[in-house]
């Protein structure tokens, strides 16, 4: 029996160490390390070009740019989003002091189910937070319909949905703003970082909203306007994205043969299925979801049996966020009864741009021996 290394469910994508260096070597001349430095400047410019979006504002991380795009809408009352999410877009909500209201989500894509929005409206919705997950984009045509007739916000949490675009037009400029996440483990990285968009290039109130809130409010150099925090990206992690940025597309292309390969190997097993994203968008392959039947395959079996030759899936998302320890009181997760079903069956299996071929090929051996 040959010995195999471990294999993990992802792994950071990095520049060249040199490449890295030339850059960040400048911070030691300069000293200027954060708020809004030279590379802050320069990711931002680069970023509204590459996710073809009319306004970018920066943030520390994804999880705080989406409580402070939800702080600037100032909205309150009812929010309806999915939960089938990770933990920060239902957080960021409660955070906020908004009440989500989960909606159930499609079978073949796992995002939110518009035709399930309306009957959720009361008279305290404000907002719909919707989540184009593992950069699956939601039907965005529908969610606009029922948020212009009803008078709602639409903020996506677009953390898995990194450079997409549908036909022509960037991810971030649908709804009225989008959150991306560059955390270490997605598909383009800063380390950690995030950023919202949007699409008016010509909305100065809400990129200027945004700057005061990660920044203390401050507005000049004795005037502070408003209750901010602070959520501003330092210059090492902007170095580091305009770094990746010059890789990203390079590494979604292996990304997508790592994905193809897992469907040769694995489309034709009964009982085995994938989910289907909207054919008129692209994709970054950021994620592996493949769903069980729960009777010829086991999930919960498949996963130990892979974790036993040291290679690590994961179950993403389970459980549910409204069968959360936090949340379970107010909750009931049978109400989304396909998002349950699917959290108890879906496994996401490794994919990053380095995986070899013949490690697909041995996972998807297991997953079927
Ligand atoms: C990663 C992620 C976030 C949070 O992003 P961070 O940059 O880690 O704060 C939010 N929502 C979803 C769906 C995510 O996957």
């Amino acid at each position: 029996m040959q010995n195999h290394e471990t294999v993990t469910v992802t792994k950071a994508s990095l520049p060249e160490l040199s490449e890295y260096e030339e850059l960040i070597e400048k911070l030691w001349e300069n000293r200027w390390l954060t708020n809004m430095g030279m590379y802050h400047e320069e990711l931002k410019r680069q970023l509204k070009d590459y996710l073809s979006v009319g306004g970018i504002e920066l943030f520390v991380n994804g999880h705080m740019a989406l409580e402070m795009v939800l702080k600037a809408f100032e909205l309150k009352g009812e929010v309806i989003t999915t939960p089938f999410t990770f933990a920060s877009t239902t957080h960021a909500i409660v955070r906020n002091g908004l009440k989500p209201v989960f909606c159930d989500i499609k079978l073949d894509d796992c995002t939110i189910d518009a035709d399930r929005i309306e009957r959720l409206i009361t008279k305290d919705t404000c907002a719909i937070v919707p989540v184009h997950v593992y950069g699956n984009i939601c039907d965005f045509e529908k969610i606009e319909a029922i948020a212009d007739a009803y008078g709602l916000k639409v903020i996506y949490d677009a953390a898995h949905a990194f450079g997409e675009k549908v036909g022509e037009r960037g991810v971030g400029t649908l709804g009225d703003a989008s959150m991306f996440s560059f955390h270490a483990t997605k598909v383009f990285n800063t380390i950690e970082g995030g950023a919202v968009t949007w699409k008016n290039a010509e909305d100065k109130e809400l990129s200027d909203k945004l700057y005061k809130l990660k920044n203390f409010g401050i507005t000049g150099k004795e005037a502070v306007e408003y209750v901010g925090g602070n959520a501003k990206m330092n210059e090492f992690c902007a170095a580091m994205g305009i770094c990746n940025l010059r890789h990203v597309d390079e590494w979604i292309k292996r990304r997508k043969a790592v994905n193809d390969r897992y469907a040769r190997n694995l489309s034709h097993t009964e009982g085995i299925s994938f989910l289907k994203p909207r054919e008129d968008a692209s994709r970054n392959y950021a994620y592996m979801p493949v769903l069980f039947d729960g009777v010829r395959f086991k999930r919960n079996e498949i996963y130990e049996k892979l974790l036993s030759e040291n290679i690590y899936s994961r179950k993403y998302f389970y459980p549910c966020v409204n069968a959360y320890d936090c949340y379970r009181d107010s909750y009931d997760p049978h109400d989304t009864e396909t998002a349950l079903s699917i959290s108890e069956r879906i496994l996401t299996l490794p994919i990053y741009p380095e995986l070899s071929a013949e490690d697909v090929d041995r996972i998807c051996e297991i997953i079927t021996g």
